[in-house]
């Protein structure tokens, strides 16, 4: 096992000071199925004023007892620890809050407090050798991939209807064939109501913690058969056995959990996973008809009003909200090679954002497979992603020049007509040969010397000029084509 010396250091400075202290929660787990914790959390006798006396580099902030000590380390997991007091919860009147956080006795207390078994584990280090505290069979559990709350499940969700949620966090999360123990199951299903009585916040940190674990659409369909998701994101049961059309073989709650495993399986980002299964959210609201010629129309309408509606009462922010909700009311932008003019491309990205034009590409992405279709259209995506570069890049034209058309009608006293028209094509030509050349200073003696040519001579440079523009516009752009592999 592999403890890191920061960790090693404090249970010691603790042990000199003549308390006690273990490494406990969710890292002996971690340790133990051989992952690399992500926090370090450690429990001791000590009361908060004592840790905060023997590690005079800390803060204490909350009213749970926890402290945290800043360590030398540059590793950001090992740069603050938490130490927290052996404490206990007394009486849970509300589902979500204990009345009053209290002091334990002995680390035995402090571990029956903790959800499940195999979080409620301690390491004891002793001379180097370390020994692991396992009062409730986590061990066991964990070997099994069974979640297990540590004591009686009915009284355990009571306290804290949170954990419900966190059950089927750690089911999905923890790694392949998990299982949530039948009397802690049982104990969802009749108490899944509860979930209602937890603050948003605290749900949608969960929630997201499912949807970014790859088995996140395992995730929502347990949260469905435990009955929680009808509390959480109702408007996702609405699609449950609501068929589609001729198009689509699976309906519309299967459809999305489909999208939504694509994207998790891909390692998507979070925006792109919730678009993912909220594209379709107002299917079963927008449904006219039945059978293989059912209709959808404006679903993308009413699903990004929805999608908005879900992400405010889940208090996301306000940014992130619209972004997904951009992402849902355009996922079903028409694209097809040949048929769809570069003005259009323009308009999509005017309206969806440059910046999310990507994931948007893996929305449709998502969508598609979720439907079931055997490929995600590569070539055709690829081909769309070329057009969006090539209408994103600046026009080669006369406007990137440091001069314009009135400094040469100031310098050659002269009035609008071709003649204008014909210097600026001639400086542009010089300046794509040598971009150092696009200076005033230059470009003003230029137009000075060009003034004085010949009107043939001048519209002859002029014609080069503009054959040379063309032929880099044609090597851009077919640069940019290989770039995206649609040659
Ligand atoms: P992660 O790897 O996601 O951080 P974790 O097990 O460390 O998983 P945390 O939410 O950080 O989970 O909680 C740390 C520990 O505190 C848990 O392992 C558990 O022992 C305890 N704990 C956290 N939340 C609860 C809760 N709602 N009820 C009881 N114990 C909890
Ligand atoms: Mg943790």
């Amino acid at each position: 096992m592999k403890i890191p010396n920061e960790v090693k250091n404090i249970i010691e400075k603790l042990k000199e000071a003549g308390f006690e202290g273990f490494i406990v929660g969710g890292c002996v787990r971690d340790l133990l199925r051989k992952k690399e914790p992500e926090d370090w959390d450690i429990a001791t006798n000590a009361k908060p004023l004592d840790i905060q006396r023997i590690f005079p580099k800390s803060y204490y902030s909350n009213q749970f007892f926890t402290v945290t000590v800043l360590t030398e380390s540059d590793d950001p997991r090992l740069k603050e620890i938490e130490i927290t007091t052996f404490r206990k919860e007394a009486k849970y009147t509300d589902k979500r809050h204990p009345d009053e956080v209290k002091f334990a006795e002995n680390l035995r207390e402090d571990l029956a407090r903790r959800d499940f078994t195999i979080n409620a584990m301690a390491i004891e280090l002793k001379e180097e050798k370390e020994k692991i505290i396992d009062p409730f069979g986590g061990k066991k559990d964990l070997e099994k991939k069974i979640i297990r709350t540590v004591g009686e499940a009915k009284k355990r969700f009571n306290e804290d209807a949170l954990r419900m949620l966190r059950a089927i966090r750690f089911a999905v999360s923890l790694g392949e064939n998990w299982k949530i123990e039948e009397k802690t199951a049982q104990a969802i299903k009749e108490n899944s109501f509860w979930i209602s009585a937890i603050s948003k916040e605290r749900i949608r940190e969960e929630l997201m913690k499912i949807i970014m674990s790859e088995r996140a659409a395992e995730g929502i369909e347990l949260l469905r058969t435990f009955g929680l998701l009808k509390y959480i994101i109702p408007e996702l049961e609405e699609g449950y056995k609501v068929t589609q059309n001729k198009h689509h073989i699976y309906d519309c709650y299967e459809h999305s959990l489909r999208s939504l495993d694509y994207a998790a399986k891909r390692g998507f980002n979070k925006f792109v996973r919730l678009a993912a299964l909220l594209h379709d959210i107002a299917k079963p609201r927008t449904k006219k008809g039945e059978g293989p010629d059912a209709t959808f129309y404006g679903h993308e309408v009413l699903g990004a009003k929805m999608t908005a509606e879900i992400l405010n009462r889940l208090k996301f922010p306000k940014k992130e909200i619209e972004k997904i909700v951009k992402l849902v009311r355009y996922h079903l932008f028409y694209y097809n090679v040949g048929e769809v003019s570069e003005s259009a491309v323009r308009r999509l990205l005017r309206k969806v954002g440059k910046e999310n034009i990507e994931e948007l590409l893996q929305v449709r992405m998502a969508d598609r497979i979720g439907s079931g279709v055997p490929k995600a259209e590569p070539y055709k995506l690829r081909h769309l992603r070329y057009l969006i570069e090539k209408v994103s890049q600046d026009p080669i034209s006369v406007k990137m020049l440091k001069v314009n058309g009135y400094d040469v009608m100031r310098i050659l006293k002269i009035k609008p007509g071709p003649k204008v028209g014909e210097v600026l094509d001639i400086l542009l030509g010089e300046v794509l040969e040598d971009p150092k050349k696009n200076e005033k200073e230059f470009l003003e003696k230029e137009i000075e010397r060009l003034g004085k040519l010949e009107d043939e001579e001048l519209k002859r440079l002029a014609q080069k000029a503009r054959q040379e523009r063309e032929r880099l516009e044609m090597k851009r752009d077919e640069m940019t084509k290989r770039k995206y592999w649609v040659i």
